[in-house]
């Protein structure tokens, strides 16, 4: 007789995850991983004062030389999934946090351990305001982007981060970011 592979119990990997959207008709796949450009300080900053205060890349941001923002994954278990739902966010750290991260950013032998305190700096729809949430910022092997971890409360986005959520809530987040005209 033969048994399931231990690791591979309660995955349902042979079967991508997939559905019909009720608000397009399409069939989506894949679980989703959604970006943000930029922090949302940034979008504060003057349009026309953008390019003489703001440093942007697809990784970091500096401000006025005095506000310092990355850019890591916010990781929510699916259950049933091995691959989880992401969420590409920025984070707010110290000039001192910043300068250490960046030291190791490009370095292609560095390990995971570091560990950064960072405020949440993206307004993700679907939860209740998301901004400046504690986060630790954890440093991944190149070329990884950090992974965050949200301070534990009772903030949904911080309850779905530690239980994961069931694939219906996949579905009702991607309807949502995807489509947000028909909400
Ligand atoms: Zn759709």
């Amino acid at each position: 007789m033969t048994h399931p592979i231990q690791t591979t119990v309660g995955f349902q990997d042979s079967e991508p995850f997939r559905f019909e959207c009720a608000s397009c008709g399409e069939t989506h796949e894949g679980i989703p991983s959604f970006g943000w450009d930029f922090p949302a300080q940034y979008l504060a900053v003057p349009e026309t004062e953008r390019a003489q205060r703001a440093v942007l890349s697809d990784d970091a941001c500096v401000i006025d030389n005095e506000w310092f923002f990355i850019r890591g994954c916010l990781e929510i278990p699916v259950r049933g999934y091995r691959e989880p739902l992401n969420y590409g966010v920025w984070l707010s750290l110290s000039r001192d946090s910043f300068a250490r991260y960046s030291a190791s950013f490009d370095d292609v032998n560095r390990h995971q351990g570091s560990t950064y305190f960072g405020w949440l700096c993206t307004a993700i729809p679907g939860y209740p305001d998301t901004q400046l949430l504690k986060t630790a910022v954890h440093v991944r092997p190149w070329p990884s982007r950090p992974f965050v971890q949200l301070e534990a409360t009772d903030h949904p986005l911080a309850l779905e981060q530690r239980d994961g959520v069931n694939p219906w809530r996949v579905q009702q987040i991607v309807e949502r970011i995807m489509h947000p005209r028909h909400r």
